[in-house]
């Protein structure tokens, strides 16, 4: 029912023209360019433009995560931005950051029957993984064309990433996918030998 209703929401020339080329760019092009809005972590006020200052609420894990509160010190005015992990909620609001867009991407690749998976680095980021001619392929719906695509060392050699865990979540199946994303395997071996499990778990718990 999740997935017909996400499908749905696919327009039909989009659908069909993956269809025709056999490929994801005009959807992930239209997921991140028609349909989703980005919520930025810093928001402005629109009428002092001073940064608001934020407030983060404790949700409910199967429907709400959290709850954001963004205010202006100087008039007051507030914007709220509930974080979702209800497939049809974030559906429905179309607002979020990468946990938001890789749960509804995921769920609409699932939707067309293409295998997907969540991926989180437990730093500050997460995207998908699609079982594409029986591989997992990096997807992230929330850069552009092409490194949206199969680029799977973007975030290490760009964004400087230092992996400790990597780990690719299915309905049934959780995987350790750090390999698949460095080229210095080597550095995170070192560093996690340096860490005491007990202590990896716990961090990764609390991330979660
Ligand atoms: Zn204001």
């Amino acid at each position: 029912m999740i997935l017909d209703s996400v499908k749905q929401s696919v327009p039909d020339k989009i659908l069909k023209l993956c269809l025709d080329h056999q490929s994801l760019i005009p959807l992930l092009y239209w997921f991140k360019n028609d349909l989703m809005k980005w919520m930025p972590k810093e928001v402005q006020c629109s009428s002092c433009n001073m940064q608001m200052k934020v407030q983060v609420i404790d949700g409910d894990s199967t429907i709400l995560r959290k709850t954001e509160v963004h205010s202006c010190g100087k008039c007051g005015s507030s914007i709220i931005f509930p974080r979702y992990v209800k497939i049809q909620k974030i559906a429905e609001t179309k607002i979020g950051r990468c946990s938001e867009w890789s749960i509804l991407f995921g769920a609409i690749l699932n939707s067309l029957s293409l295998q997907t998976r969540i991926v989180h680095d437990f730093l500050d980021h997460c995207w998908n993984e699609s079982l594409i001619n029986n591989k997992w392929i990096h997807l992230d719906s929330t850069l552009n064309y092409p490194i949206s695509f199969n680029h799977p060392y973007y975030y290490e050699q760009n964004w400087g990433k230092d992996y400790e865990y990597v780990l690719a979540f299915s309905a049934n199946s959780i995987e350790d996918v750090t390999r698949c994303y460095t080229e210095k395997w080597h550095m995170i071996k070192k560093r996690r030998e340096k860490e005491d499990k007990t202590d990896i778990l716990k961090k990764l718990y609390s991330r979660v």
